[in-house]
Protein backbone atom coordinates (compact mmCIF):
# COMPACT_ATOMS: atom_id res chain seq x y z
CA UNK A 1 0.00 0.00 0.00
CA UNK A 2 1.12 3.31 -1.12
CA UNK A 3 1.20 6.19 2.36
CA UNK A 4 0.65 9.77 0.74
CA UNK A 5 2.23 12.40 2.87
CA UNK A 6 0.97 15.77 3.96
CA UNK A 7 3.26 18.50 3.42
CA UNK A 8 4.22 18.78 6.81
CA UNK A 9 5.10 15.06 6.66
CA UNK A 10 7.04 16.01 3.53
CA UNK A 11 8.84 18.98 5.42
CA UNK A 12 9.69 16.67 8.12
CA UNK A 13 11.11 14.24 5.31
CA UNK A 14 13.30 17.01 4.24
CA UNK A 15 15.18 17.72 7.48
CA UNK A 16 15.48 13.86 7.92
CA UNK A 17 17.20 14.33 4.30
CA UNK A 18 18.93 17.02 5.22
CA UNK A 19 20.99 14.90 8.01
CA UNK A 20 21.43 11.93 5.55
CA UNK A 21 22.85 14.27 2.89
CA UNK A 22 25.43 15.81 4.45
CA UNK A 23 26.25 12.58 6.17
CA UNK A 24 26.93 11.25 3.32
CA UNK A 25 29.08 14.54 1.57
CA UNK A 26 31.37 14.02 5.23
CA UNK A 27 32.27 10.68 4.46
CA UNK A 28 32.34 11.78 0.58
CA UNK A 29 35.18 14.67 1.70
CA UNK A 30 37.23 11.60 3.15
CA UNK A 31 37.40 9.49 0.25
CA UNK A 32 41.43 9.57 -0.50
CA UNK A 33 43.76 6.81 -1.08
CA UNK A 34 44.68 5.05 2.11
CA UNK A 35 41.36 5.62 4.03
CA UNK A 36 39.85 2.57 5.34
CA UNK A 37 35.72 1.88 4.66
CA UNK A 38 35.53 1.48 8.39
CA UNK A 39 36.23 5.01 8.84
CA UNK A 40 34.33 6.24 6.51
CA UNK A 41 31.20 4.30 7.86
CA UNK A 42 32.24 6.05 11.77
CA UNK A 43 31.89 9.42 10.25
CA UNK A 44 28.69 8.72 8.65
CA UNK A 45 27.18 7.50 11.94
CA UNK A 46 29.01 10.14 14.32
CA UNK A 47 27.75 12.83 11.84
CA UNK A 48 23.97 11.23 12.07
CA UNK A 49 24.12 10.94 16.00
CA UNK A 50 25.39 14.29 16.68
CA UNK A 51 22.17 16.07 14.68
CA UNK A 52 20.04 14.03 17.26
CA UNK A 53 18.80 11.50 14.20
CA UNK A 54 19.34 7.45 13.67
CA UNK A 55 21.59 5.58 11.03
CA UNK A 56 18.60 4.27 9.50
CA UNK A 57 20.65 0.90 8.40
CA UNK A 58 22.51 0.33 11.27
CA UNK A 59 21.22 -3.02 12.23
CA UNK A 60 18.39 -2.96 9.43
CA UNK A 61 17.68 -6.91 8.06
CA UNK A 62 20.99 -7.28 10.62
CA UNK A 63 23.63 -5.24 8.62
CA UNK A 64 26.24 -4.36 10.87
CA UNK A 65 27.09 -0.67 9.74
CA UNK A 66 25.76 2.72 9.63
CA UNK A 67 26.40 3.32 5.84
CA UNK A 68 26.70 0.22 2.50
CA UNK A 69 30.14 1.25 0.88
CA UNK A 70 30.68 -0.10 -2.06
CA UNK A 71 33.65 -0.48 -3.69
CA UNK A 72 34.45 -1.21 -7.70
CA UNK A 73 32.97 -4.29 -8.62
CA UNK A 74 30.16 -3.76 -5.60
CA UNK A 75 27.10 -2.44 -6.70
CA UNK A 76 25.45 -2.12 -3.47
CA UNK A 77 25.69 -3.50 0.58
CA UNK A 78 29.32 -3.78 0.92
CA UNK A 79 29.83 -3.58 4.61
CA UNK A 80 32.74 -1.23 5.71
CA UNK A 81 35.82 -3.25 7.25
CA UNK A 82 39.05 -1.31 8.95
CA UNK A 83 40.65 -3.73 6.69
CA UNK A 84 39.59 -2.15 3.27
CA UNK A 85 42.20 0.53 2.82
CA UNK A 86 40.87 2.29 -0.51
CA UNK A 87 43.42 3.10 -3.40
CA UNK A 88 43.71 5.74 -6.05
CA UNK A 89 41.42 4.98 -8.98
CA UNK A 90 38.84 3.19 -6.70
CA UNK A 91 35.06 4.53 -7.39
CA UNK A 92 33.62 4.53 -4.15
CA UNK A 93 29.67 4.24 -3.66
CA UNK A 94 28.43 5.44 -0.30
CA UNK A 95 24.71 5.04 0.62
CA UNK A 96 23.60 6.37 3.75
CA UNK A 97 20.07 6.69 5.39
CA UNK A 98 18.86 8.60 8.67
CA UNK A 99 15.93 8.53 10.58
CA UNK A 100 15.46 12.11 12.30
CA UNK A 101 11.81 12.79 14.28
CA UNK A 102 9.89 9.73 12.74
CA UNK A 103 10.84 9.78 8.88
CA UNK A 104 13.74 8.80 6.67
CA UNK A 105 15.97 10.24 3.96
CA UNK A 106 17.69 7.84 1.84
CA UNK A 107 20.37 9.11 -0.86
CA UNK A 108 23.64 7.48 -2.01
CA UNK A 109 26.54 8.93 -4.23
CA UNK A 110 29.73 7.32 -6.03
CA UNK A 111 32.97 9.39 -5.01
CA UNK A 112 35.75 8.77 -6.91
CA UNK A 113 38.75 7.92 -4.68
CA UNK A 114 42.01 10.27 -6.46
CA UNK A 115 42.19 10.06 -10.12
CA UNK A 116 40.28 7.89 -12.10
CA UNK A 117 40.36 6.25 -15.30
CA UNK A 118 38.51 8.34 -18.02
CA UNK A 119 35.80 4.75 -18.58
CA UNK A 120 35.07 4.81 -14.50
CA UNK A 121 34.34 8.93 -14.93
CA UNK A 122 32.14 8.57 -17.20
CA UNK A 123 30.56 5.75 -15.78
CA UNK A 124 29.90 7.67 -12.69
CA UNK A 125 28.56 10.45 -14.98
CA UNK A 126 25.95 8.57 -16.75
CA UNK A 127 24.52 7.17 -13.75
CA UNK A 128 24.38 10.12 -11.91
CA UNK A 129 22.86 12.09 -15.10
CA UNK A 130 20.76 8.85 -15.32
CA UNK A 131 19.11 9.60 -11.84
CA UNK A 132 18.08 12.98 -12.41
CA UNK A 133 16.57 11.63 -15.91
CA UNK A 134 14.74 9.76 -13.41
CA UNK A 135 13.63 12.52 -11.06
CA UNK A 136 12.10 14.60 -13.98
CA UNK A 137 9.51 12.21 -14.96
CA UNK A 138 8.47 12.09 -11.25
CA UNK A 139 5.69 14.01 -11.82
CA UNK A 140 1.81 13.32 -10.59
CA UNK A 141 0.02 11.65 -13.60
CA UNK A 142 3.21 9.81 -14.44
CA UNK A 143 3.59 6.11 -13.57
CA UNK A 144 6.34 4.11 -12.28
CA UNK A 145 7.33 2.92 -15.27
CA UNK A 146 8.26 6.35 -16.54
CA UNK A 147 10.85 7.19 -14.53
CA UNK A 148 12.56 3.55 -14.94
CA UNK A 149 12.66 3.61 -18.42
CA UNK A 150 13.90 7.61 -18.58
CA UNK A 151 16.68 5.88 -16.33
CA UNK A 152 16.77 2.85 -18.59
CA UNK A 153 16.84 4.44 -22.21
CA UNK A 154 19.67 7.40 -21.04
CA UNK A 155 22.46 4.32 -19.38
CA UNK A 156 21.58 1.86 -22.40
CA UNK A 157 22.33 4.71 -24.61
CA UNK A 158 25.59 4.95 -23.53
CA UNK A 159 25.59 1.11 -23.77
CA UNK A 160 25.72 0.52 -19.71
CA UNK A 161 23.08 -1.80 -18.17
CA UNK A 162 20.46 -1.27 -15.31
CA UNK A 163 20.81 -3.65 -12.53
CA UNK A 164 16.95 -5.76 -12.28
CA UNK A 165 17.68 -7.47 -8.67
CA UNK A 166 17.87 -4.40 -6.73
CA UNK A 167 15.42 -1.37 -7.26
CA UNK A 168 14.34 2.08 -5.66
CA UNK A 169 11.52 2.19 -3.00
CA UNK A 170 8.88 4.47 -0.95
CA UNK A 171 10.47 6.00 1.61
CA UNK A 172 8.75 7.25 4.81
CA UNK A 173 8.05 6.17 8.53
CA UNK A 174 9.17 2.87 6.90
CA UNK A 175 12.75 3.05 4.94
CA UNK A 176 11.62 1.01 2.31
CA UNK A 177 7.42 1.17 1.18
CA UNK A 178 5.25 0.81 -1.62
CA UNK A 179 5.63 1.32 -4.26
CA UNK A 180 8.89 -0.64 -6.17
CA UNK A 181 10.40 2.15 -8.23
CA UNK A 182 12.78 0.10 -10.81
CA UNK A 183 15.40 1.74 -12.87
CA UNK A 184 14.14 0.20 -15.99
CA UNK A 185 10.65 -0.26 -17.41
CA UNK A 186 7.83 0.31 -20.57
CA UNK A 187 6.07 4.35 -20.03
CA UNK A 188 2.81 4.67 -18.89
CA UNK A 189 3.33 1.08 -16.88
CA UNK A 190 3.14 0.47 -12.98
CA UNK A 191 1.52 2.57 -10.16
CA UNK A 192 0.29 5.96 -10.83
CA UNK A 193 2.56 8.66 -9.12
CA UNK A 194 -0.07 11.16 -7.09
CA UNK A 195 1.37 14.41 -5.13
CA UNK A 196 2.30 12.79 -1.58
CA UNK A 197 3.97 10.06 -3.07
CA UNK A 198 7.87 10.38 -1.42
CA UNK A 199 10.11 7.77 -3.19
CA UNK A 200 13.92 6.60 -3.62
CA UNK A 201 14.91 6.62 -6.84
CA UNK A 202 18.68 4.79 -7.01
CA UNK A 203 19.76 3.70 -10.31
CA UNK A 204 22.44 1.53 -9.91
CA UNK A 205 24.22 0.65 -13.14
CA UNK A 206 27.00 -1.59 -14.13
CA UNK A 207 29.74 -1.22 -16.81
CA UNK A 208 29.23 -4.95 -18.31
CA UNK A 209 26.49 -7.15 -17.60
CA UNK A 210 23.43 -6.29 -16.11
CA UNK A 211 24.04 -9.46 -13.74
CA UNK A 212 24.77 -9.32 -9.93
CA UNK A 213 26.24 -11.71 -7.19
CA UNK A 214 25.56 -12.02 -3.84
CA UNK A 215 28.90 -12.81 -1.74
CA UNK A 216 29.03 -15.18 1.41
CA UNK A 217 28.52 -12.56 3.89
CA UNK A 218 24.93 -12.95 2.57
CA UNK A 219 25.32 -8.64 1.69
CA UNK A 220 28.12 -7.90 -0.45
CA UNK A 221 26.67 -7.42 -4.01
CA UNK A 222 29.04 -7.82 -6.76
CA UNK A 223 28.91 -7.70 -10.50
CA UNK A 224 28.87 -10.78 -12.13
CA UNK A 225 31.68 -10.28 -14.75
CA UNK A 226 33.79 -8.16 -11.75
CA UNK A 227 33.16 -4.95 -14.27
CA UNK A 228 32.60 -1.35 -12.61
CA UNK A 229 29.57 -0.33 -11.02
CA UNK A 230 27.88 2.92 -9.93
CA UNK A 231 24.77 4.00 -7.36
CA UNK A 232 23.70 7.51 -7.39
CA UNK A 233 20.31 7.80 -5.12
CA UNK A 234 17.96 10.78 -3.90
CA UNK A 235 15.10 10.76 -1.96
CA UNK A 236 12.22 12.80 -3.36
CA UNK A 237 8.64 13.87 -3.41
CA UNK A 238 5.94 13.90 -5.58
CA UNK A 239 4.11 17.37 -5.12
CA UNK A 240 1.56 19.08 -7.16
CA UNK A 241 4.76 21.23 -8.52
CA UNK A 242 6.99 18.66 -9.71
CA UNK A 243 9.40 16.71 -8.06
CA UNK A 244 11.23 17.98 -5.20
CA UNK A 245 14.37 16.28 -3.73
CA UNK A 246 14.56 16.07 -0.09
CA UNK A 247 18.11 14.90 0.45
CA UNK A 248 19.78 18.18 -0.08
CA UNK A 249 22.67 19.03 1.95
CA UNK A 250 21.25 22.85 2.54
MG1 LIG B 1 17.35 3.24 -0.98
Amino acid sequence: MVILKTAREIAAMREAGRVSSRALHEAGKAVEPGVSTLELDTIVRRYIEKQGAAPSFLGYGGFPASACISVNNVVIHGIPSAKQILKQGDIVSIDVGAMLDGYHGDNAYTFACGDISKEAQALLDATKQSLYEGIKNAVAGNRIGDIGNAVQRYVEARSYSVVRDYVGHGVGAKLHEDPSVPNYGTPGRGVRLLPGMTIAIEPMINQGTHKVRVLDDDWTTVTADGKLSAHFEHTIAVTPNGPVILTLPD
